[in-house]
């Protein structure tokens, strides 16, 4: 095969849409194209191997966050064993600040952004000439009707097991600095009809699970009705084999054509997932994010109350501004709003990102290495940094895991964000891991915590007890597990 297109996946359940889209927009090129996926985790020397076996004059490589580093091993390797084939590298994060970064020093070849028709182009001049002079190639944007659509290419297989990802649009209009896509400015959508014609192609191959890589899916709120009408008409037609799809909403936009259509959906077909990031306003003047806050809550608690959405929330710790108790003030504003998870994520420097403005005015300090998380900042500092980072990977263990759902009512009481800080560090003392706790054991630590707090033994086990009882639900069978399990509390 003369070129590979490859990535390592943060799960083997991730299909990556990155590598579709290329291989669908391959033209000629495309009968001597193969998508080579892997997941991070897997021995450099197997990828490398494997890799080779294809004998490839080319491998382009997808850059992510979560893979840069393993990615980087995998590219010296290949360019000490094969110096001869030719490395293209592509994706977020090495479209920015990409010259001092060691794997671009050792690829041959960079597209920065959109890779669409770049990639394919460069690969023509690699393979027939004349050989590209540049390193670095600036992804050209086509007009959305330019690009071939990726969907055809998800296998039966991909299908029946993986996380289909897909796109009614890229980009996004607002300029929140510490998001990649604030360097938008604008989305621009791919036209519907065709949209709808491949989602139709794959419900009609079996796919159920649809996760939306949309920004922010409610901007046009014509499509967002256009393609939720899609899934109720599925849903509808076949009420016993339900479909799944996945949204990404801005929080202050909610009329009432989109609540109405939300509204329809029985229970276990849709889930939301809601950027909050901070409820502080200096804090969102700050990092250039506009929202309206009351707004937002309101919208988060009709759909709360009157629709069957799975909600995941999301707040960041670590923006410039934020200390822990205007932090605490809006994870207890949002607990009280009851979403079904809370993604309580700590601050990352993107590449890229315009957050480093605030670097020395708001003394904040990034690790150097990926995911680049926060380290500290001028109002929290190294420690207290970490026992929120703790407190996020235990939140996510025992509150969005949906395995303790009667319990952590009683664990938040009326002060959410502190008793839970009480628990993550007590928990934190006992175990010194975050990590690799069994289930069995955080049941018996959750249920000594109810007893260090003051509940009697009895009542604490029938409490925990109380939460392996229930049985998943027929209609959230399309759902994914931790899902469902919200949704049958
Ligand atoms: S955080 Fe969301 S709304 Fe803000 S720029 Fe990023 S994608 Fe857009």
């Amino acid at each position: 095969m003369t070129i590979i297109l490859s990535t390592l996946n943060a799960r083997y359940a991730h299909a990556s849409l990155g590598l579709r889209y290329l291989m669908a927009n391959m033209g000629p090129l495309q009968q001597q194209t193969r998508i080579q996926e892997f997941v991070i985790g897997a021995k450099t020397t197997e990828i490398v191997e494997k890799l080779l076996a294809g004998q490839p004059r080319v491998i382009g490589f997808g850059v992510y966050i979560w893979n840069v580093e393993e990615t980087t091993r995998v590219v010296a390797m290949l360019k000490r064993v094969a110096p001869q084939v030719a490395i293209v590298l592509g994706g977020p994060e090495v479209s920015h600040e990409s010259a001092e970064q060691q794997i671009v020093q050792l690829a041959d070849y960079l597209v920065t952004g959109w890779g669409d028709v770049t990639f394919p182009k460069l690969c023509g001049d690699i393979l027939f000439g004349p050989k590209p002079l540049m390193k670095l190639h600036a992804g050209v944007q086509p007009p959305m009707a330019e690009i071939a659509m990726p969907y055809s290419l998800y296998s039966d297989h991909d299908i029946a097991h993986r996380t289909l990802y897909v796109e009614a649009s890229r980009g996004c209009p607002f300029k929140c600095e510490f998001c990649l896509s604030a360097l938008d400015k604008t989305a621009w959508p791919f036209a519907l009809d065709t949209f709808l014609s491949e989602l139709e192609a794959l419900h009609a191959r079996g796919a159920r699970l649809f996760k939306f890589v949309d920004r922010t899916f409610n901007l046009n709120i014509k499509t967002s009705l256009k393609i939720m009408q899609f899934f109720l008409d599925k849903l509808e037609a076949n009420p016993d084999d339900p479909v799944y799809a996945h949204f990404e909403l801005v929080p202050d936009h909610l009329p009432d054509a989109l609540k109405e259509g939300i509204a329809k959906f029985p229970p276990g077909a849709l889930q939301f997932e809601i950027g909050i990031q901070s409820f502080n306003p200096e804090v969102q003047a700050l990092v250039s994010r506009r929202q309206d806050n009351a707004k937002a809550a309101e919208n988060i608690r009709w759909l709360c109350e009157h629709s069957h959405a799975h909600l995941h929330v999301d707040l960041i710790a670590g923006l410039p501004g934020e200390d822990v108790a205007s932090f605490a003030r809006g994870f207890n504003q949002l607990v009280a709003l009851k979403p079904h998870e809370i993604q309580f994520g700590i601050l990352k420097r993107l590449r890229g990102t315009p957050i480093i403005r605030h670097t020395e005015g708001y003394g904040l300090v990034f690790d150097p290495y990926p995911p680049y998380t926060i380290l500290a900042t001028k109002d929290i500092d190294f420690g207290t940094m970490l026992r929120l980072v703790r407190f996020a990977r235990y939140w996510d263990l025992v509150a969005n895991s949906g395995r303790f759902v009667n319990t952590i009512e009683t664990m938040l009481g009326e002060a959410p964000f502190e008793n839970f800080m009480a628990f993550s560090d007590w928990i934190y003392s006992k175990t010194d891991a975050t990590h690799r706790i069994a289930l069995d054991r955080l049941a018996a630590l959750v249920t000594q915590w109810l007893q260090v707090r003051g509940m009697g033994k009895d009542a604490a086990q029938a409490l925990v007890g109380s939460d392996y009882a229930g049985e998943r639900p027929k209609q959230v069978a399309a759902a994914p597990q931790r899902q469902a399990r919200h949704l049958a509390a």
